[in-house]
């Protein structure tokens, strides 16, 4: 018997590891709501369509050819943006035809802002996903509201107090700044992946009751509705992956032999980089504690080298099997592993919300964007963390007792246990991620079809 589903809705995730596992989980949870779910996706770092059947997946031709895509360029970000067009538009006149009134809105990353431009052209409703944190928003559009206010800084600043944004110092500015200041060319990006165009609402992978104030605030600049659901790696199965890299589950294994809440768990996550003195310093702070971990060395992490060949010579003997190091882990499965004990993390805001979610205390060590304000956000308001602001080992290895042995350890343990539980409330009947979800299927099935005759517009460019 085929299965009645409600209408369809089209999800344009932005190609980054970072950005596609929100997006392919709002799609599961859409899905599980009853709406079919179509991913309008890049050729580069395509998803694994075989970890998502219920989903249909369409390829666009996205003009990467050429380009480094380990680390995005702007100039990359516009010529994607400028590709996907016909190639989407194209795709969403043959369904619309096809399908009528069945398609009942696009949702998008704000990385690709060109589907504000073909969803206004066909007349379809758009929608906004944020794959960020609310705290970063704000701070983000704060200063592009007022860029001169902060912008050029002195070195001697660093420290200080960024003004109207507690609690973060100059050193925490979340834009790519060039000699303490940001060329217009940047700012201007940013303004254009800030903007929602006319998109109807926008989508959050947060919780109203974490961050209520920022949310407010950046509501009454956007005036859109406002649909903070989360935190997604909650309300999708803990063993479905969204991984593009492959997944290296002897991690489980190795942790299922070592004693409960006893590993700590260190990640960079998919995109950044260290240099080669980082990883050593790392390398002998992790050994010098004495505590189990394991260890993610992602392949290109250290540039110039592959993996764990960056190591001390005889290391991984020395430390023999207290530590394992593997190139890419099942995260979320092994956040939830009762053997660990703490996350040394660069606080990708994906990588903060499964820690929390399993109630997982941190070592934030931050390097750039929104990781800034998550780490401040974590170490200052929340106090679920400690900041590891000196890469040196002895201060690595100080940092990494402290969460795992000390007193101030547990207190950190027992505030990350408390926001664990707020989430699992935000989710129940009366929670508002779950009312904020009802109200999202509600407000995307009752959203007007378009008006315009999509015949008319196949082949225009
Ligand atoms: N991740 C993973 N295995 C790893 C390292 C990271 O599955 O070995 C996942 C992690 O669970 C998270 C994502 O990669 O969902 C990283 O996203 P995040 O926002 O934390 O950081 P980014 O990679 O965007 O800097």
């Amino acid at each position: 018997m085929k299965e009645e589903r409600k209408q369809s809705v089209v999800l344009v995730p932005y190609l980054l590891q970072g950005h596609l596992t929100p997006m392919l989980q709002l799609g599961s949870i859409l899905h599980s709501q009853g709406f079919s779910v179509i991913v309008a996706h890049t050729q580069y770092n395509s998803p694994n369509y075989s970890n998502h059947p219920q989903f249909v997946f369409h390829s666009m031709d996205d003009g990467l050819k050429g380009f480094d895509m380990s680390f995005p360029s702007v100039k990359s970000i516009h010529c994607m943006n400028e590709s996907c067009k016909s190639p989407l538009r194209n795709y969403l006149v043959r369904m619309m035809e096809e399908e009528g009134d069945q398609l009942a809105c696009i949702i998008y990353d704000n990385i690709m802002f060109f589907v504000n431009d073909v969803a206004t052209q066909l007349r379809l409703p758009s929608i906004v996903l944020r794959t960020f944190s609310a705290a970063y928003l704000h701070s983000m559009l704060t200063i592009l509201q007022q860029p001169e206010k902060y912008f050029p800084f002195e070195d001697s600043q660093l420290l200080n107090p960024l003004p109207e944004l507690h609690p973060l110092r100059f050193k925490d500015v979340p834009i790519h700044v060039i000699n303490n200041t940001v060329p217009e060319p940047l700012l201007d990006f940013y303004k254009r992946i800030h903007d929602i165009g006319s998109s109807v609402a926008t989508i959050w992978n947060t919780m109203q009751d974490l961050e209520n104030s920022m949310l407010l605030r950046l509501q009454k600049h956007y005036k859109v509705p406002f649909f903070p659901i989360g935190p997604f790696p909650k309300m999708v199965p803990l063993a479905s992956s969204t991984s593009i890299l492959e997944e290296d589950n002897s991690s489980i294994e190795w942790l299922d032999r070592q004693t409960p809440n006893s590993v700590l768990y260190v990640s960079l996550g998919s995109l950044v980089r260290i240099d080669e003195k980082e990883l050593i310093e790392t390398a002998w702070g992790l050994a010098n504690s004495e505590q189990p971990f394991l260890w993610v060395i992602r392949p290109g992490s250290v540039p110039g080298f592959q993996c764990a060949e960056a190591l001390p010579d005889g290391y991984e003997e020395m430390v023999g099997e207290r530590g394992r190091i593997v190139k890419w882990a099942p995260q979320k499965q092994v956040l939830a592993h009762p053997a660990i004990a703490g996350f040394f993390t660069h606080c990708g805001w994906n990588s903060t919300l499964e820690s929390i979610c399993e109630q997982v205390p941190m070592i934030c060590r931050p390097i750039l964007a929104d990781q800034l304000v998550n780490a401040r956000y974590l170490t200052q308001i929340y106090k679920v963390g400690f900041e590891l602001e000196v890469m040196e080992r002895t201060v690595i290895e100080k940092t990494i007792r402290k969460l795992m042995l000390s007193e101030e350890g547990k207190d950190v343990k027992k505030r990350v246990v408390d926001m664990k539980q707020n989430i699992v409330a935000a989710m129940q009947i009366e929670g508002t991620s779950h009312k904020n979800l009802n109200d999202l299927v509600d407000f995307i099935s009752a959203l007007p079809s378009r008006l315009a005759p999509p015949t008319l517009l196949l082949g225009q460019s």
